[in-house]
């Protein structure tokens, strides 16, 4: 569909609300927490009540400015919030403040794999990043036919992150979206948390015909909270825009919304009915201005991002590029890993146990990295035994079974508890290939006479005798010594 060979090209510009991880709201001292009884952390402020006043919660100025940063934007020394004016039941005082004209950032790119191979590299503008305060909820349910209204949700400091239309297709929307979504959580600005909205976007959708550079008129996806939900609703926006415009028609600009049950998306309203916002500059909040220590001292608090993790993996523990994107996907995964490496000094091992056997595990039972039923110190010291050749790596895989099963706090204790410690003697490992030749005369005839695949054969009697403890290299050497006696 999104093929150099088509007629149309997919525009795609997004709209990320992504909800700050404050403790309290961006007007009041209420609560932010998510999920308390409705209307339990909805103060005065957050209730419109008459007299009350805003006053700018510092932090959420603090996440925005550390955003901007981190995608080399322009951090604006003024913004100013104004009223955005409309009418809706969970929207108390008549109007949502939000930055307009002039926000908090502008420009900035983020950098998605463009897929294909090589791992090229595409950077998406971004247009600008504004703070506003999220309106409250209307509840539809059990409410014996009426709706309830929860304002909890009034006031919660959000990052409205808009892009510049460079997407050209529905994987990089959802490309793009994914690694929004890891650098928030790397900044610690948002819990990204898809379920409760902390993380939800819109997309909108034009197609034109390739070659020309004039866009072409949009559509307005609203409200998605899933990779895989935005993904479809921009495909099948994209077939829907195709056909009209191959049938010679016009697409007309409206907002639309995606209903997954039917994976299609359906008008919600359109132009004509587009509300006039009348936004203008807030009286009770005057221009935020930002002083350059107060940047400077964001600039200096923040962490290591992704790419820059990614690099110093490659360089310092020498992993693949592949390796190291993975295992920098989150905060957790890289501090979890960097753990395992330390303990048991072989950062490729590390890599392919946590990419591999333990990733295994975690998936099996649907669980995040920082839930793993193993730790970082123990898995390190279980790759110690390994390298160390104390236990094979196929041992290991048992011992970690164990460890996961909580059946031993470490690999130590479970290697003890099950005798699998690897038999080092060579005099006792060489009795026992011994009695193997001896007990098969018939197929050390056969090697003797060029038969070399017998020999795979003989060494799985000797690992058999061992019970797996031998180690299956130097069994082999031994074997095929004695064999040619
Ligand atoms: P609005 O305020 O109505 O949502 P904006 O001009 O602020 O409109 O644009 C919102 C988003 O829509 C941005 O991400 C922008 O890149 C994208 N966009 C604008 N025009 C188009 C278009 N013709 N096709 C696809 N995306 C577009
Ligand atoms: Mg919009």
């Amino acid at each position: 569909m999104d093929n150099g060979k088509q007629k149309w090209e997919t525009v795609v510009g997004l709209e990320v609300h992504v909800q700050l991880a404050t403790r309290s709201k961006i007007f009041s001292g209420a609560s932010a927490a998510y999920g308390a009884g409705p209307n339990t952390q909805a103060c005065a402020v957050d209730l419109a009540l008459p007299g009350v006043l805003p006053v700018l919660n510092r932090e959420a100025v603090c996440m925005a400015v550390k955003f901007g940063l981190a995608i080399g934007a322009q951090i604006n020394r003024e913004s100013v919030f104004a009223r955005k004016n409309y009418f809706y039941p969970d929207l108390p005082k008549g109007y949502q403040i939000s930055q307009y004209e002039k926000p908090i950032v502008s420009g900035g790119t983020l950098a998605i794999s463009a897929g294909g191979d090589g791992g090229a590299q595409k950077n998406i503008g971004i247009t600008r990043a504004h703070l506003e305060e999220d309106a409250g909820k209307s509840l539809h349910e059990d409410f014996h036919g009426m709706s309830g209204i929860d304002l909890n949700r009034a006031g919660t400091p959000l990052l409205e992150i808009v892009s510049e239309p460079d997407l050209r297709s529905a994987a990089e929307a959802a490309a793009y979206l994914k690694k929004l979504h890891t650098l928030v959580r790397y900044l610690e600005i948002c819990d990204g948390n898809m379920q409760e909205g902390s993380f939800r976007f819109d997309a909108n959708v034009s197609l034109r015909p390739r070659g020309e550079e004039k866009l072409g008129v949009r559509t307005e996806i609203k409200n998605v909270n899933s990779f895989r939900f935005i993904e479809k609703a921009v495909q099948f926006e994209v077939r829907r825009q195709m056909k009209i415009l191959d049938g010679g028609g016009a697409v007309v600009q409206e907002t639309r919304s995606y209903d997954s049950a039917a994976d299609e998306t359906r008008p919600m309203r359109g132009k004509e009915e587009a509300d006039d916002y009348r936004y203008f500059p807030d009286p009770d909040l005057p221009p935020l201005l930002l002083e350059e220590d107060f940047i400077a001292a964001v600039r200096a608090a923040m962490p290591e991002l992704p790419e820059q993790k990614a690099a110093r993996f490659i360089r310092d523990y020498a992993l693949t590029e592949d390796d190291a994107e993975t295992l920098t996907a989150g905060r957790d995964t890289a501090d979890y890993f960097e753990a395992v490496a330390a303990a048991c000094g072989d950062a490729k091992s590390a890599a392919n146990w946590i990419n591999g056997e333990l990733a295994g595990h975690l998936n099996r039972e649907n669980l995040a990295l920082g839930e793993s039923k193993v730790s970082a110190q123990a898995l390190g010291e279980l790759l110690c035994r390994v390298s160390e050749k104390i236990i094979s790596s196929k041992t290991a895989k048992e011992v970690l079974q164990r460890l996961w099963n909580g059946e031993g706090a470490s690999a130590d204790e479970i290697i003890a508890k099950h005798g699998l410690k690897q038999i080092t003697d060579d005099d006792a490992i060489e009795k026992i290939i011994r009695q193997t030749v001896d007990a098969h005369p018939e197929q050390a005839r056969q090697f003797r006479d060029g038969n070399e695949k017998v020999l795979g054969y003989l060494v799985g009697q000797v690992m058999k005798s061992t019970k797996g403890k031998a180690e299956p290299r130097k069994v082999n050497a031994v074997l095929r010594e004695m064999l040619s006696e």
